[in-house]
């Protein structure tokens, strides 16, 4: 099924949106793929992310669509960085430490599932920290540089003979006619577009700094840092339902203190940003088809959206499902619709 000449619309240029309109055009490479949003690389969420692989089996019900999603993922990320376009996409395997202040011993499914190198800590590792803690986990993970990694895909995108329109979509009947399938990937806009009630913002703030000695992840009760690939994310806010955009200085003194803590040789490191995002959460990540109005009718859409705190571990996952979505859709297979 080549699709030649069919238009297929993607909204939303965050994590999720690219991978989604990348995976369409490796699948439909006759098809004119148009990328629709109204921002594009630092200026979305996605570019602000720690943006560590740490998968979690918590985001959907379906715990075998979670798995599935999170080894799509792993796999594309760990082709990437046995290719030579590594450096280019930002993408680093990075060895580090989950910790436990409460817990001898932290279970997480997926981590021991899929990451061949994960171990408990033992009291010799504990040892390496000033801070005490009970237990954790050491384990050699992807972590994805959205700041490198989103304009790779965007140029890849576009060198593929991609679309991009930028653009704000106040309603999906603005996407005309030709387009024979919208693909809806915009984060926490598909609130407004959707009114989906279940989506929330989960406020974080970090700071980013330049501390090129730290070659290790580092996450503990309450903050974690990231190596990315120019700076370390120091981060650890979680505000439920709060939409402030504002640095809050009493959290910022907080996410400081307790990253030098932990590591205090961070208290050589130059400050170069604080960053605030809103994370796009939904009890269940929402990857389905379903009718939105369209004029005197109505037209099908596939959603890809909400994926809380996770979107960067999750992102390549949903988009093959989304695909396979799209791809019944147009070969008019039967496959189960969401309600709105
Ligand atoms: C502090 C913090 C740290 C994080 N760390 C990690 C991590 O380590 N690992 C991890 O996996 N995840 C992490 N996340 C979560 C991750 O950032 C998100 O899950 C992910 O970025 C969501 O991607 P997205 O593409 O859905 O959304 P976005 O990046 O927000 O992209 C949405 C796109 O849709 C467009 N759009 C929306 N509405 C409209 C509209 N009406 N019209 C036109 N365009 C529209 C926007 O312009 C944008 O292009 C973190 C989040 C935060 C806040």
């Amino acid at each position: 099924m080549d699709l030649k000449g069919k238009d297929i619309a993607v909204l939303g240029a965050g994590i999720v949106g690219l991978s989604t309109a990348l995976s369409l055009q490796e699948e439909f490479p006759m098809a004119n793929i148009t990328v629709f949003a109204d921002k594009f690389n630092e200026e979305t969420l996605s570019s602000g992310a720690g943006g560590i692989f740490r998968p979690d089996i918590n985001v959907h019900g379906d715990e075998e669509r979670v798995r599935t999603w999170c080894k799509d993922s792993l796999s594309h990320f760990m082709d990437i960085i046995k290719s030579s376009n590594s450096s280019q996409a930002g993408i680093q395997l990075i060895s580090g430490y989950h910790l436990s202040s409460l817990f001898p011993y932290l279970e997480n499914k997926l981590v021991e599932d899929i990451l061949p190198d994960w171990r408990n800590l033992n009291e010799k590792d504990l040892k390496l920290f000033p801070v005490e803690f009970k237990g954790g986990q050491f384990y050699t993970s992807p972590v994805v540089d959205c700041r490198y990694y989103l304009p790779w895909m965007k140029t890849k995108f576009e060198e593929n003979g991609g679309k991009i329109i930028k653009k704000h979509i106040f309603t999906f009947e603005e996407i005309p006619d030709i387009y024979c399938m919208i693909v809806n990937c915009t984060g926490l806009g598909a609130k407004s577009l959707l009114q989906d009630n279940m989506l929330v913002p989960i406020r974080g703030q970090t700071i980013k700094v330049k501390a090129p000695w730290i070659k290790h992840f580092y996450y503990s009760d309450d903050v974690y840092i990231i190596p990315g690939v120019d700076y370390v994310t120091l981060g650890g806010v979680k505000d439920y339902g709060s939409w402030n955009m504002k640095v809050n200085k009493y959290q910022q003194e907080f996410i400081r203190n307790t990253s030098i803590e932990l590591i205090p040789s961070l208290k050589n490191a130059e400050v170069l940003y604080d960053w605030v995002g809103l994370r796009p959460f939904r009890p269940n990540v929402r990857v389905d088809a379903a009718f939105v109005p369209h004029h005197d009718s109505y037209r099908l859409i596939v959603n890809n959206y909400g994926h809380g705190g996770h979107g960067v571990a999750l992102s390549w996952g949903t988009a093959q499902e989304a695909k396979r979505i799209v791809k019944k859709i147009l070969m008019k297979q039967d496959f189960p619709l969401s309600k709105l």
